[in-house]
């Protein structure tokens, strides 16, 4: 298994809090003009004449990750992605995190300069400026919180709540990906526990590891629909699953959809992991989470601009709230959308 095998441990206490704080948060770059001031006052300020969004997420450990096979730089760099997801799921731009840490002392300083490592590549990446955060001891696990700050003009922003009659469904990427990738890493580390001499058999499955272990928010789609001139009419992120988020935009906008199971975008490598675990790709689509593919509605109109993309797929298209969530299977058969977030496919 993946383990942190560094034989230098420095005990956080030879740092202290402030000599912790100014060793991880060194080697930040601000980018923003925004930023008036980040780390090092009492707070940090922020100056703009465009909406703020602000969003936050807190990832606990043995609840949102593993760290028997979490390595931490993609913790890091996965705890700020899921807020920056966040951010782009309201058509707009990412320009501050703060993060805040709450940590025990069995992890010595080089497994936290490991998480800031991921963090400061996520800031780099995607040209956020770190502005602050919290550092506190932890009795148990590892916690991180993450607050993610946007900016966008006000009629560009893009709610929940705007699907219409008609609107087209629109899903980036490929989806189901992030859960098969979990499911290979639970299944190395019972074969793992059970033989530790065991070689790890993940080469196959890079990219459903990758999925789940590095994720990408799509900054890249809302650049895209910005240079299309598309304004979505409702978005949001799929955190929990495709099923999930359409109840969500179903219920925020008071509509119904019918989605296509043969037009669901799903990676072969999905396809063959799901024969080989014995489950229904479709359902793992629907109800698989943490793939942080954008979802959203736009009006038909849009369709010559969207058709060819290969990054996009429509999926299905908003009807009238008295039709209900419906998925077509490939048989012609229509079955009702429940909303079935990753959780429910833990047998825990
Ligand atoms: P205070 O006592 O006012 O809370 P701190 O000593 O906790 O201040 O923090 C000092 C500065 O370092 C602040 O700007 C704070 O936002 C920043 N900071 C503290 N912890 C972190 C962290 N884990 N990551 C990033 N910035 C941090
Ligand atoms: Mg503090």
């Amino acid at each position: 298994m993946i383990e942190d095998k560094n034989p230098a441990r420095t005990p956080i206490e030879n740092l202290g809090e402030f000599g912790l704080i100014d060793f991880i948060t060194k080697n930040f770059e601000i980018v923003h003009d925004s930023t008036v001031k980040g780390i090092g006052d009492d707070a940090a300020v922020l100056k703009n004449d465009k909406c703020s969004v602000v969003t936050t997420d807190m990832l606990v450990e043995g609840v949102h990750f593993d760290l028997s096979y979490v390595p931490l730089k993609h913790l890091g760099y996965k705890s700020v992605m899921v807020n920056l997801s966040d951010v782009y799921a309201m058509n707009a731009k990412a320009t501050q995190v703060t993060v805040s840490i709450a940590i025990s002392n069995r992890f010595p300083v080089e497994a936290v300069e490991e998480l800031y490592d991921g963090i400061r590549l996520a800031c780099k990446t995607y040209g956020v400026d770190l502005i602050g955060g919290d550092t506190t001891a932890s009795r148990s696990g590892l916690i991180i919180s993450v607050t993610a700050i946007g900016e966008q003009s006000d009629d560009k922003i893009v709610y929940r709540n705007g699907a219409g009659d008609g609107d087209l469904l629109v899903v980036s990427g490929d989806i189901g990906a992030a859960y098969m990738g979990l499911q290979i890493l639970e299944r190395e580390k019972a074969v793992f526990k059970a033989n530790p001499q065991n070689q790890p058999d993940i080469e196959t499955y890079s990219y459903l590891l990758e999925r789940q272990l590095k994720p990408e928010a799509r900054k890249d789609i809302i650049k895209l629909l910005n240079d299309l001139e598309v304004q979505p009419t409702s978005m949001i992120d799929l955190s929990d699953g495709l099923s999930s988020e359409i109840v969500h935009l179903c219920k925020h906008s008071d509509v119904g959809m019918t989605i296509y199971e043969d037009k669901i975008p799903l990676d072969p490598t999905v396809i063959t992991a799901c024969e080989e675990f014995n489950l229904d790709s479709t359902t793992i689509a629907l109800s698989g989470g943490e793939d942080y593919e954008l979802l959203f509605t736009v009006k038909q109109e849009h369709f010559p601009k969207i058709k060819a993309n290969p990054n996009l797929s429509v999926i299905g298209h908003v009807v009238d709230a008295s039709y209900g969530m419906n998925l077509v299977t490939r048989g012609g058969e229509q079955i009702p959308i429940k909303a079935m977030g990753w959780n429910s496919l833990k047998e825990d």
